[in-house]
C-alpha cells in the first residue's frame, strides 16, 4: 500500500501515519524526520537544511526530492510506504509521479487531514507543553511564531497539492478535528474504500 498524508503542520499526519505503520507494517517516510536526522548528524544536506527549517520555511525541492528518491529504494519500502510531509509543492508532486511511474507503481490513496487553522496554534502549543512535561525535546519549529511561518508556507506552496490529486479522483478528505481515534477510524474506512476501487 502506498499512501500520502496531506494537511497543514499540526494536523496530526505524523500521529495517524504512525498508527498505520503499526497496523499495516509499512514504513512511514516523514521528510521532516529525515531532515531532522540529517541536521542532527551534520550531513551536507542537514547543514543546508538547518537554517530554513529553524525559520519554518521549506527546504529546496531538489534536496527533498533527492532524499525521498533514495529512501523509496530501500528494501523496507518495497511493499509500500506512507509519505508524511511530502509532497509539499507541485514540483515535488510531479517528481513523485515520475519516480513512481519509473518503477511501474501507483498510489493507493491520498488522504488530506482537514483542520481549522485557527485552532492549530493552540494545538502546537499543547504539543510543545506535553513534550516538555514528558521530558522529551521540544521541536524548535514548534515555537508559536515559527509555527505561523510554517502555516504560511503551507498556504502559499502546499495547499495546491491536494487539488492536484483531487483532479485525478485520488483524494479523500478526512475531518482532522475529530478525536484521534475517530480520525483513525475515518482513515481505516477510507482505505477500505480505496482498496475496493
Ligand atoms: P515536518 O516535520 O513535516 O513538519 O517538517 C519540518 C520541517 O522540515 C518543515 O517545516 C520544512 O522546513 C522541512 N520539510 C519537511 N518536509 C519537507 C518537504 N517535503 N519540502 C520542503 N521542506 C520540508
Amino acid at each position: 500500500m502506498r499512501l500520502i498524508f496531506l494537511g497543514p503542520p499540526g494536523a496530526g499526519k505524523g500521529t495517524q501515519a504512525a498508527r498505520i505503520v503499526a497496523k499495516h507494517g509499512i514504513p512511514q517516510l516523514s521528510t521532516g524526520d529525515m531532515l531532522r536526522a540529517a541536521v542532527a548528524a551534520g550531513t551536507p544536506v542537514g547543514q543546508k537544511a538547518k537554517a530554513v527549517m529553524d525559520a519554518g520555511g521549506l527546504v529546496s525541492d531538489e534536496i527533498v526530492i533527492g532524499i525521498v528518491a533514495d529512501r523509496i529504494e530501500e528494501a523496507d519500502a518495497r511493499k509500500g510506504f506512507i509519505l508524511d510531509g511530502f509532497p509539499r509543492t507541485l514540483a515535488q508532486a510531479e517528481a513523485l509521479d515520475r519516480m513512481l511511474e519509473g518503477k511501474g507503481l501507483k498510489l493507493d490513496a491520498v488522504l488530506e487531514l482537514k483542520v481549522d487553522q485557527t485552532k492549530l496554534v493552540d494545538r502546537i502549543v499543547r504539543r510543545a507543553e506535553e513534550a516538555r512535561a514528558a521530558g522529551q525535546p521540544v521541536r524548535k519549529d514548534d515555537d508559536p511564531e515559527v509555527f505561523k511561518t510554517r502555516l504560511e508556507a503551507y498556504n502559499r506552496d502546499t495547499a495546491v497539492v491536494a487539488p492536484y490529486y483531487g483532479k485525478r479522483g485520488q483524494l479523500t478528505a478526512i475531518d482532522g478535528m475529530q478525536p484521534i481515534d475517530s480520525v483513525s477510524q475515518a482513515i481505516t474506512d477510507a482505505l477500505s474504500v480505496a482498496a475496493q476501487g
